[in-house]
């Protein structure tokens, strides 16, 4: 057991939640940052913990956002930057989600370096879209991972559309993270963790009731009928208990400090969705269009998206990808919290 505190921006978020849930039961102490009051009140009430509290930081984009937070909170000694813009449907890319995500980046880093020197550890969670385009994770040949980066320009975030735009948030705030620490030389160790699709149950209720949009993407798969043409959709996905668990180790592992980690599980095409759910809610049998079940070697001779040095170090018992899509359809079937943990 600990008894440090761990500070996680973006604490109302579908991986943070499971983050906050993990690193309580650690007994770690966690100080949320959510956006408003409101918001803050509806997860304390949720966590229901007194090792949790929030502080409300309205607008990460802002110059010394986070000094304030930071100076209340001494006792704070380790880091989760979350937060970041997951929304397909704006369209001024470069106000609402290019700049919240790559100055947000830099705004947290900036405050710990400036006035929290005894934070020790900062863990950045990126996505592998900052190392492949969503046509290169499409394509299972593709080599990638760890070392790479994805080949999209800002000018392409800025003006093709919000996915685009939402991948170049990504990888141009992991690169402007790391670029400080190259700069700045702080005395904080960097560590960004980058999933792949993220599924799985909600930890709190109030998520199911709004769901993220990976959720989204995958509960769509309800709503199809017998003779909807299956989303030809093919990527990498992984357990948000796993993400949250590869946040934890990571932050806890030296070996971890200065790595990027890839946090990845299974390949998957959007038709195994259907066939899981027909097989294993028979209301839907009928309503979906009938899928063969994939074997289970079929994506064997496929390769990995390059994650062993992750895999070495975080040792990772990944969950898998059929309880992982049962989880999450039961959950919000049910459209009540599940007990997750
Ligand atoms: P989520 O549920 O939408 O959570 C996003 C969090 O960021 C929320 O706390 C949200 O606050 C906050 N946020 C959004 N826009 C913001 C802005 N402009 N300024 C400040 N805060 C903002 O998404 P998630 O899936 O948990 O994602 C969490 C992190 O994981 C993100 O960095 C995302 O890029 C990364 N990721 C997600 C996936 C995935 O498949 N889910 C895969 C790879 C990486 P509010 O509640 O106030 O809106």
């Amino acid at each position: 057991m600990t008894s440090e505190t761990v500070f996680v921006t973006g604490a109302t978020g579908y991986i943070a939640g499971h983050i906050i849930l993990q690193l309580l039961n650690k007994g770690y102490k966690v100080v949320g940052q959510v956006r408003s009051v409101s918001k803050g009140e509806i997860l304390a009430k949720e966590v229901n913990n007194a090792n949790f509290s929030y502080e409300v930081v309205e607008v990460l984009e802002k110059e010394g956002a986070f000094d304030e937070v930071l100076l209340k909170h001494p006792e704070v000694t380790l880091f989760m930057h979350t937060a970041s813009p997951v929304q397909f449907s704006q369209v001024d890319h470069e106000k609402n989600t290019l700049i919240p995500a790559i100055n947000g980046t830099k705004n947290v880093l900036a405050s710990i370096h400036k006035v929290a020197p005894q934070i020790k550890r900062v863990i950045v969670t990126s996505s592998v879209v900052a190392a492949a385009t969503f046509a290169e994770l499409a394509d299972p040949n593709f080599i990638g991972g760890e070392d790479s980066w994805s080949s999209i320009t800002y000018e392409q975030a800025k003006t093709n559309d919000a996915s685009t735009a939402y991948a170049g948030s990504k990888k141009f705030a992991e690169q402007a993270a790391w670029e400080f620490v190259k700069q700045q030389k702080p005395t904080f160790k960097l560590t960004t963790v980058l999933p792949s699709y993220v599924f799985g149950p909600q930890a709190f209720e109030f998520g199911v009731k709004d769901l993220n949009h990976s959720s989204e993407f995958l509960v769509g798969a309800l709503k199809l009928t017998k003779d909807s043409k299956i989303p030809a959709a093919e990527s990498i996905c992984v357990d948000v208990r796993d993400v949250a668990n590869a946040h934890v180790k990571a932050l806890e592992s030296n070996e971890a400090a200065g790595k990027r980690i890839v946090v990845s599980n299974s390949r998957f095409v959007y038709g195994q969705f259907v066939d899981i759910i027909r097989r294993n809610f028979p209301n839907y049998t009928k309503q979906l269009p009938f899928v063969e079940t994939l074997p289970s070697d079929y994506f064997a001779n496929y390769n990995r998206f390059g994650d062993s040095e992750s895999r070495r170090i975080l040792d990772i018992e990944y969950i898998d990808f059929e309880k992982t899509i049962i989880d999450h359809i039961t959950q919000v079937l049910a459209f009540q919290f599940i007990q997750v943990y």
